[in-house]
C-alpha cells in the first residue's frame, strides 16, 4: 500500500486543500495518508476547522506543536519569510515523526509551495517528492517557467511595465503582477526564484485546478515545462462540510429570500484600512442589497491578519472599525460577522447570491462549486491574476477598478454589488458559473480528467513500491 505524507504550511488557505487532497487520495485511490499541519496559531481555529471538515476519521492528522516566530523577526518581515522560518523551525519535529512511521513506510512526500524546506527529509528517505500548488495552473506556470525566463524580460516587466510572457499561456499584465516580481534582485524576488528552482527538481506537481477550467495553462505546463507530463491538475479540491456549524449568521440567512444576499469576505488574512472599511460599509448601504460581511480590525497592510486568524479576542476591535450608526441603520438587511465566518456554509446557503472576494483560490473554488458569481477585489499574492481570469476570461466576476489614492469609493462598491446581484451581467455571470460547476464535477468524476490525474500518480508509484 502507498503511504503518502502531506505537509501543510502555515495558513488556512494551505491547510484546507491539503486536507481535501489527503481525503481524496485515501477514499478514491486507496492511499494510506498522514498529514502534518504546521501552524503558528495556538488558538483553536485550526482544530475547529479540522473538526468541522467531513470524513476525517481515517486520515492520520498530526499537529506540529505551534511555533510562534513573531518575536524572532522584525515587524515588517514579509509573509513569505515568516512562513519560511516557521517551516524551518518545524523540521526537527517533522523529520523525527516521518522517520518513526513504519506501517507502511512512507513512499512519497507532498508539500505546498511554502513547505519546500521539508523536501530533503524525503530525499534522505528515498521517498518521491511532490509539490502541490494550492492555486491556479496559470500561477503554477509562472513559477515553473521562472527559472528559465530571460532576465531582461523580467526587468522590463518590473521597470517598463511590459507584459511578462509565459510560454503557451496568457501573459501577465503589469497591473496583475505578483509582488515578488516587482523588484528583480530584491529579497522577495530572489526568494521566489530560489523556490521555483527547487520546485522544478521534484518528481511531480499537483495543481488545485482542472483541465477544462484552464485548458491553455494546463497544456502549457505539460508541453513546454521541464517536468513535462509529471504535472497534474487534480482539482477542484474544495472543503465539504458534514457537521453543520451552529452560527447565528446561518439562522439569519434562513430568513432571507433566495439569492438575495451578497457575502463580503477577504479570506483568512485579508485586512483593510479604516478609510477603506468605511467606504465598504457605506457602499453596501448605498447598494440597498442584503449582505453578510466578515470584518477584521482595520489594518494598513493587506494581509494584516494572516497569522492571527480568527481567535475570538479581536471581536470588539473588529467592530470598532465600522462607521458610526452603521450597525443600527443596516440591522434589518445586513449581518456583520466579526473575525471569522463559516464560509463554506454561507456560500452553500440558498440565500447567498453573490460574493465580494479577495480572490484567494480556495474562495474562488468554493464560490464556483456553489454557483455564486463574484465581485473580484484582489489584495495580495497571486490574487490579481485570479481576478483577471475570473473577470476577463471566465466572466464569472466583475472586478473592482483601482481608484486614485488606493481607496475604492462607496459609489463603486455599490455599483459592483448591484451589477452582480440585480444587473443584467449578473444573470450572465450566474449562468457561466453554473457551467463551470458542471465542468468541475465532471473533472472529479470517475471518468474525469482530475480523477485520471490522481490515478496516474498512483501508477507512477508502482516501480518504487517494487524496489526492495
Ligand atoms: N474562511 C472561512 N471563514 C472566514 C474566512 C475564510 O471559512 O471568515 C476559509 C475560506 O472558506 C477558504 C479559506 O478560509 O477556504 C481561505 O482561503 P483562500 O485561498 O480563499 O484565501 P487566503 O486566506 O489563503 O488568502
Amino acid at each position: 500500500m502507498v503511504h503518502a505524507v502531506l505537509v501543510a504550511s502555515p495558513g488556512i488557505g494551505h491547510l484546507i486543500p491539503m486536507v481535501e487532497l489527503g481525503k481524496r487520495l485515501l477514499t478514491h485511490h486507496g492511499f494510506h495518508v498522514t498529514i502534518f499541519v504546521v501552524t503558528t496559531d495556538p488558538s483553536t481555529t485550526t482544530s475547529q476547522l479540522l473538526h468541522q471538515t467531513s470524513n476525517l476519521n481515517s486520515l492520520n492528522i498530526v499537529l506540529v506543536p505551534p511555533l510562534d516566530v513573531s518575536h524572532k523577526l522584525p515587524p515588517n518581515t514579509s509573509l513569505e519569510a515568516r512562513i519560511g522560518l516557521t517551516m524551518i523551525l518545524s523540521l526537527p519535529f517533522l523529520r523525527s515523526k516521518i522517520l518513526s512511521i513504519t506501517h507502511p513506510p512512507p513512499s512519497s512526500l507532498i508539500v505546498d509551495i511554502f513547505g519546500l524546506a521539508a523536501l530533503p527529509i524525503a530525499r534522505d528517505l528515498r521517498m518521491l517528492t511532490y509539490v502541490f500548488f494550492t492555486t491556479s495552473a496559470w500561477f503554477s506556470a509562472v513559477t515553473l517557467f521562472l527559472p528559465f525566463m530571460d532576465r531582461k524580460m523580467i526587468d522590463n516587466h518590473a521597470q517598463s511595465h511590459e507584459p511578462l510572457f509565459v510560454p503557451g499561456c496568457d501573459p501577465v499584465r503589469f497591473q496583475d503582477t505578483l509582488e515578488s516580481l516587482l523588484s528583480p534582485g530584491g529579497d522577495m524576488f530572489e526568494g521566489y526564484l530560489k523556490a521555483a528552482r527547487e520546485i522544478v527538481t521534484v518528481d511531480g506537481i499537483l495543481m488545485n485546478t482542472w483541465r477544462d477550467l484552464e485548458p491553455v495553462a494546463t497544456r502549457a505546463v505539460r508541453e513546454h515545462g521541464s517536468l513535462g507530463q509529471f504535472v497534474y491538475p487534480v482539482g477542484p479540491l474544495v472543503r465539504t462540510v458534514e457537521k453543520k456549524a451552529e452560527h447565528a449568521v446561518l439562522r439569519w440567512l434562513d430568513r432571507q429570500p433566495r439569492e438575495s444576499v451578497i457575502y463580503v469576505s477577504f479570506g483568512s488574512g485579508g485586512t483593510m484600512s479604516e478609510g477603506q472599511m468605511r467606504e465598504v460599509a457605506l457602499g453596501l448601504e448605498l447598494s440597498q442589497q442584503r449582505f453578510v460581511w466578515v470584518v477584521r480590525p482595520p489594518n494598513d497592510g493587506a494581509s494584516g491578519w494572516f497569522f492571527e486568524v480568527a481567535s475570538g479576542d479581536g471581536d470588539d476591535v473588529a467592530l470598532s472599525g465600522l462607521p458610526e450608526g452603521f450597525a443600527k441603520r443596516t440591522e434589518s438587511v445586513g449581518f456583520v460577522v466579526p473575525m471569522w465566518a463559516p464560509q463554506a456554509e454561507i456560500l452553500g446557503h440558498p440565500a447567498t447570491g453573490g460574493f465580494v472576494t479577495h480572490c484567494g483560490w480556495n474562495s474562488v473554488l468554493e464560490s464556483v462549486m456553489n454557483e455564486v458569481p463574484m465581485v473580484a477585489w484582489p489584495l495580495y499574492a497571486e490574487q490579481k491574476m485570479n481576478a483577471f481570469m475570473l473577470s476577463e476570461k471566465l466572466r464569472v466576476a466583475v472586478r473592482v477598478a483601482e481608484e486614485d489614492g488606493g481607496v475604492v469609493r462607496r459609489e463603486q462598491v455599490a455599483e459592483v454589488v448591484r451589477r452582480v446581484m440585480v444587473g443584467e451581467d449578473g444573470l450572465g455571470m450566474r449562468n457561466k458559473v453554473k457551467e463551470l460547476k458542471v465542468s468541475a464535477e465532471k473533472a472529479l468524476s470517475v471518468s474525469g480528467s482530475s480523477h485520471a490525474s490522481l490515478s496516474q500518480i498512483t501508477h507512477n508509484f508502482q516501480p518504487l513500491l517494487q524496489t526492495p
